[in-house]
């Protein structure tokens, strides 16, 4: 099965998506931890986007197709695989799309975790206290959130378009949280059985 995870900053989609991956056995693709991991690794991408991570911006759409086509390339994502963090705004759901269709591996299920924005603001201070991630600053954080408003947001009517996206609420316990989503995957796996 191949899932977009989607949600705001601290939506917990990283932390259900880590879960997932565990109880379906697909990788759980995270463009952030991809791009941390070349920040870290200080490859030419990393050098390029760490200026860009750290000002909360979005790192551009043409370094962002490669990261992804590079790791959609590898032999692990072949069962399917999570995806959290991609696509990040419309430009980047087509160009996901092409290239999953020229893959012939279209996109099966989008999710929406949807929290309550006081919540979230809760959560990364959280976060920012246990991991210590240089975007977790309050001003950082005020930044990535509306520029989810204004550019992720459109992602998710655009799956709802496509008849693909179930809503879960995320505000319940984290194992709450995986048991709806593990109940909406398997609903659809059984009306996709022949
Ligand atoms: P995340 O761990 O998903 O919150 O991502 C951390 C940061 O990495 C974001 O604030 C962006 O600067 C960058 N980033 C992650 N995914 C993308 C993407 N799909 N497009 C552009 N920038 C991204």
């Amino acid at each position: 099965m191949r899932i977009v995870l989607l949600g705001a900053p601290g939506s917990g989609k990283g932390t259900q998506a880590a879960l997932l991956e565990k109880h379906l056995g697909l990788p759980h693709i995270s463009t952030g931890v991809l791009l941390r991991h070349a920040v870290a690794e200080q490859t030419p991408i990393g050098q390029q986007a760490k200026a860009i991570i750290d000002r909360g911006e979005l790192v551009p759409d043409d370094v962002m197709l490669d990261l992804i086509e590079e790791r959609l390339a590898q032999a692990d994502t072949q069962q399917g695989f999570l995806l959290d963090g991609y696509p990040r705004n419309l430009a980047q759901a087509e160009s996901l799309d092409a290239l999953l269709e020229r893959l012939g591996r279209p996109v099966d299920e989008a999710i929406q975790i949807d929290v309550d924005p006081e919540q979230v603001i809760a959560r990364i201070e959280q976060r920012a206290a246990q991991e210590g991630r240089s975007d977790d600053t309050e001003e950082v954080l005020r930044h990535r959130m509306r520029i989810y408003q204004e550019q992720t947001a459109p992602v998710v009517d655009y799956y709802a378009r496509k008849g693909l996206l179930t809503r879960v609420l995320g505000e319940g316990s984290v194992e709450e949280v995986l048991q709806l989503i593990l109940s909406v995957l398997s609903m659809d796996e059984r009306g996709a059985a022949p």
